[in-house]
Parts: C-alpha cells; structure tokens; sequence
C-alpha cells in the first residue's frame, strides 16, 4: 500500500512518515501543491494525507484535481484549521476522513487503516489462477495453501495480480514496491533478485500462474 503525505511542517511529516512506514507502508511526500500535484500525476496512491494549508495555495485544489481525474485514491484531511466549515468542504469534494491538527500519530495511523480497510479497492480479495491474495490480512493461499511471503514479496505479488496480461514495466514495478528511493537507483538488482525470490515460492507451491521476463521492458503475470 502506497501513501502520500502531503505536509509543509518538516518536523510533523517525518513523525508521520516514521509510524507509517513502521507500520509496513510505502511512503513518499510532497511539501506543496505543486510538487503534491507532480507525483499525483505521475503515481498512483492508496491513500493520501492532506494538510490544507500549503505554503502555494489550499489542499482543496488537490481534492479537485483528484475527482477531476476521477482517481481511486483515498484522502484524509489533516488540518489545523478545523473549522466545521472546511470539514465539509473538503468531505463535499471527495475526501474519505477529517483528523484535526494537533493529532496523536497512533490515531493517524488507526485512521488509515479504518480507511483503507473499508475501501472497496483494497478490502477485496485478488484471484488469478489458483492463487488468492487478501489485502486485508496480506495473506497469500495457492492451491488452497497458505503461502508465506516476506513483506516485499507481497507488495510485488500484488502488484503482479491486480496487472494480470499486461507488460509491467520494471521502472513502475521498482517505484510501486520501494517509493521515491527507486528513481535514484539505476540499479534493479533488488527487484530481479525479489520476483526471483517470488517465482520460486509461486512454483514450489504449484501456482498455475507465472511471472514472465520480458526483454528489455520487465514483466508479465500470465495464467498456465
Ligand atoms: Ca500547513
């Protein structure tokens, strides 16, 4: 799951980036409305963090360019304006949840889990094959077995089964997995030595799916 925390007070989106990333999420941040703008664009969110109050213009204009685009992403308010007026300004154009500035970090993170939990995108099992993902629990069953996997392995799976028959762009697949640190890295040691890891498991498991190389680009889930 991949969260973006959008936030001009340095000191509060570390604290914010440190608890959610201890709690197993890919986190990347933006500072402002534009470079909040940039990565919308260019990525795809599980969940967004929102402060309203940024340093070149108002987080309501990102909620617009979301329903705009028409994406999936789920928003939480973060604000310390609070007034009950811009709670529902912002919950009329589109945002899932309200948490007013100053808040405990452990209620943030209860918060996105409540959120992402009840979001139809992530509560819902993935089938391909015989091989099952439940986001709710991250637990992988193939052929009716549990399978176990480390904590990249599932993202990569998931990100694999929600992309079935499509060429999967190893660039794409090192940013979903990893965040922002991918873009820096020319080398993608990690992501070939995890799928290999992973199509191991998926075969010694006697998954009838597999994850194909496909020269010079990355890859493809096909059904056997
Ligand atoms: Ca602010």
């Amino acid at each position: 799951m991949k969260l973006l925390i959008i936030e001009d007070e340095t000191a509060l989106s570390e604290m914010m980036q440190g608890v959610l990333r201890e709690a197993g999420f890919v986190v990347e941040t933006a500072t402002n409305c534009a470079e909040a703008l940039e990565k919308i664009d260019m990525y795809e969110y599980d969940c967004i963090l929102l402060d309203l109050m940024l340093p070149d213009g108002n987080g309501f204009t990102i909620l617009h360019h979301l329903s705009e685009q028409g994406r999936a992403s789920k928003v939480i308010i973060t604000s310390a304006k609070g007034s009950v007026e811009d709670k529902v300004k912002g919950l009329d154009l589109g945002a899932d949840d309200y948490l007013p500035k100053p808040f405990h970090l452990s209620e943030l993170l209860a918060r996105v889990r409540s959120l992402l939990r009840r979001g139809n995108k992530g509560a819902k099992e993935i089938e391909v094959g015989n091989v099952r993902l439940n986001p709710d629990d991250r637990s992988a069953i193939v052929a009716g077995k549990p399978l176990s996997l480390l904590h990249k392995e599932y993202h990569i799976l998931y990100y694999f089964l929600t992309r079935p028959e499509r060429v999967i762009d190893k660039q794409a697949l090192a940013e979903a997995v990893w965040g922002d640190h991918a873009d820096q890295s020319d080398n993608f040691n990690f992501v070939y030595q995890q799928v290999a890891n992973l199509k191991r498991k998926l075969r010694d498991a006697g998954a009838n799916i597999q994850i194909q190389a496909v020269y010079g680009f990355g890859y493809k889930l096909t059904e056997k």
